[in-house]
């Protein structure tokens, strides 16, 4: 299997955050890279390509020229420094000019564990060039390729960064292949996928379905419960499944299966997109449905099973010694 990525996504290195007002080292560290890079070259079937950049239209075909710009901008910063959006703002009607500032960065942002550094632009464009590398391969050969993708996307809206995401990897794939057929974007990471389905919330190109923690209680609190379900052209194009913590692998694989089966009905799509968030996994310190590396396997098969062309994108995970694992478990379901 073909797996896209750029050393380039390891120069973002991030110190700490704050998680209701406690201090932890930040959990999206870089040594999930090396785990799962570990495991795959040990594996053996798994070819490494360090994809091109991507054309600048791919990434405004999905996110606003003027928040593009924006982050672009903060390679303009010294090396030592690092803004940390903390001030909101919440009319978004008002506009806002050259937020570039530690002050005003926030007008792009909706949490504060996402800091912006001198290499954030760079090692988003790198991990969003592997996502759309990986769309192209797919759309040339119909074989099943995996972006391992860092920092993630899920959480990045149209102009919007938050939840460790500045720019939508896995929107920019689907939004490139919704092209040529329409596509079906799984997303199992444990957090709902708010920028994802942001994105794609009045489109019915591209069919997101996300299973994911009871957004009452589980980050990002304000969207992914099921009475959401898209708008205008993209009525019907949105399928949220909130499940509680700590659910177990029973009951969780029975709500897939139902909610990919519902999915497939709709729209039986061209393509597949899954954004692959293993922070569901046992003892993930942010995740709580308690998946083994043998359910990970279970469920590249069902994924598998459905037998379209698909891609698969790294969005979570951060129980970082057992990341690697979980991984290749996943991915060999595909082989
Ligand atoms: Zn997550």
């Amino acid at each position: 299997m073909k797996v896209f990525y750029d050393p380039v996504q390891k120069t973002h290195v991030l110190s700490h955050e704050i998680i209701a007002g406690k201090r932890f080292r930040h959990h999206e560290r870089r040594a999930r890279i090396d785990i799962i890079r570990r495991h795959l070259r040990a594996n053996g079937q798994f070819e490494f390509i360090v994809p091109e950049a991507l054309p600048m239209e791919a990434v405004l075909a999905v996110h606003d020229e003027a928040y593009v710009r924006f982050l672009e901008s903060s390679q303009m910063l010294s090396k030592d420094e690092v803004i940390w959006p903390y001030v909101f703002p919440c009319d978004r009607r008002v506009p806002v000019y050259e937020p570039v500032t530690v002050f005003t960065a926030g007008y792009y942002c909706f949490d504060v564990g996402t800091p912006i550094m001198s290499d954030t632009w760079q090692a988003a464009i790198a991990a969003a060039s592997g996502a759309y590398a990986a769309a192209q391969h797919l759309k040339k050969t119909g074989e099943v390729c995996y972006a391992l993708a860092r920092p993630p996307g899920h959480h990045a809206a149209a102009a919007l960064f938050g939840g460790y995401c500045y720019l939508n990897n896995a929107a920019i794939a689907a939004q490139y292949l919704s092209q040529y057929g329409k596509v079906l974007l799984i997303d199992f990471d444990y957090h709902h996928g708010n920028g994802t389905q942001s994105i794609f919330y009045d489109n019915s190109d591209v069919f997101y379905v996300s299973l994911h923690g009871n957004p009452a209680i589980e980050y990002p609190y304000f969207t992914g419960y099921s009475h959401e379900t898209g708008i205008d052209d993209g009525a019907g194009f949105t399928l949220n499944c909130p499940l509680e913590p700590h659910c177990g692998p029973e009951e969780y694989f029975e709500a897939f299966k139902t909610s990919i089966d519902t999915a497939m009905k709709k729209t039986d799509p061209a393509f597949i997109v899954c954004s692959c968030g293993f922070d569901v996994a046992d003892k993930d310190p942010l995740g709580h449905f308690g998946l083994l590396p043998e359910n990970f396997h279970s469920l590249g098969q069902i994924i598998r099973s459905l037998n379209k062309p698909t891609m698969l994108v790294q969005e979570g995970g951060y129980l970082v010694e057992r990341l690697g694992l979980n991984v290749e478990a996943f991915l060999t379901a595909f082989l």
